[in-house]
């Protein structure tokens, strides 16, 4: 008996997920916040290991109710978006469309369900070609569009006008991904849900600093929520994590010093990389910045041998690295590192004339 051959034919072809630790002094690989949520309360959680977990996070989900002004049966919590992308796909099946470069698990838990993607290439400046979209749309005939807006790998968000229009000429559902929303300048398309019934907006605790408790909400009209409710395994979410996010977004205030504090310094890293010769750098809404080099592989590689860890997103944007913010002594290492690397790369200064 060949194991192999049991294996459905679309699961045999996929890669694992590989998110193996690399070993390095700075971590800016993985658009974590570089700054971790502090528990104030002293002595033991008060919880009782012994039960289930709240298979419907009801707390947590009213105390984001209030936060984004929506109703509690308008929120689905999940293990990550990660999670809840899983789900989406399991309830309304495919074809399912994502404009490119974009995050790899629309398309990865799309191949592991069985259902087809279809990558619309983002034109050049990143931005949603609209035409090839609604071509798309007419002729390909997806179920699900997903827009990571701010979008990972390039920082850029796309205009509520631009997603507006996809959301009123298609029919199926739109997927507007803001993993990335607390550190634009958008309030995002939360407030958009009671208008548009195809409407599906994602977030996430893990950039803000709660990376580890693994949660993601779907918000959107209670019918959806309750069809993709249908897939979602009873007790997805584990009692610690519901109990830490509940704590720490009631503690707000420190949320927020997070987001803000990662702001500041992209900002500030944005400045500093853009006045470096041979280096053109993306704007980014996000806590990450993409930047072009002209030997991307070569400075990943020579970067990581000096103990910083980037993204390598080469291959799916020519020519680009992607770098987290990290707290300022860390983007300083990052910086000094890039430019020793990029001044042997050429023999020569590494500074912009001003
Ligand atoms: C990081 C990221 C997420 C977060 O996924 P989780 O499973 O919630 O950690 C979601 N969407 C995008 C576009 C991301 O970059």
């Amino acid at each position: 008996m060949k194991i192999k051959n049991l294996i459905k034919p679309n699961v045999r072809s996929l890669h694992a997920y590989s998110a193996k630790e690399i070993p390095c002094k700075i971590k800016l690989d993985a658009n974590e916040s570089p700054i971790g949520f502090q528990l104030k309360r002293e002595g033991v959680m008060d919880i009782e290991t012994n039960r289930y977990p709240d298979p419907d996070a009801l707390k947590l989900r009213r105390l984001l109710s209030k936060r984004w002004k929506v109703s509690t049966d308008k929120i689905l919590h999940g293990n990550g978006s990660d999670e809840l992308i899983y789900y989406l796909i399991a309830t309304f099946g495919g074809p399912v469309l994502c404009p490119v470069p974009t995050f790899s698990m629309y398309n990865i838990i799309s191949a592991a369900l069985g259902e087809k993607t279809i990558s619309i290439p983002l034109d050049e400046n990143f931005d949603l070609d609209m035409d090839r979209m609604l071509d798309s749309v007419k002729a390909d005939m997806p179920k699900i569009i997903f827009i990571s807006s701010p979008n990972n790998p390039t920082g850029n968000s796309f205009s509520d006008d631009k997603i507006v229009r996809l959301i009123e000429s298609f029919s199926g559902i739109i997927v507007v991904d803001e993993a990335y929303q607390p550190f634009s300048d958008s309030n995002g398309l939360i407030g958009l849900i009671s208008n548009y019934r195809n409407l599906v907006i994602l977030r996430t605790l893990s950039k803000i600093g709660l990376a580890s408790l693994r949660l993601g909400f779907i918000i959107a009209d209670p019918e959806i929520v309750g069809e993709v409710n249908k897939v979602r395994l009873p007790f997805n979410v584990n009692t610690f994590s519901q109990y830490i996010a509940i704590e720490s977004l009631r503690e707000s205030g420190e949320l927020r010093a997070i987001i803000k504090e990662v702001r500041k310094e992209r900002r500030r890293l944005f400045k500093e990389l853009s006045k470096l010769n041979d280096v053109t750098t993306f704007p980014s809404d996000a806590n990450f910045i993409l930047f072009k080099v002209q030997q991307p592989e070569v400075v990943y590689r020579k970067l990581l041998k000096k103990g910083v860890l980037i993204r390598n997103v080469n291959n799916s944007v020519p020519g680009c690295l992607r770098v987290t913010i990290g707290r300022k002594d860390e983007n300083r290492f990052f910086l000094n590192s890039l430019k020793d690397v990029l001044k042997n790369e050429k023999g020569g200064a590494s500074q912009k004339d001003k």
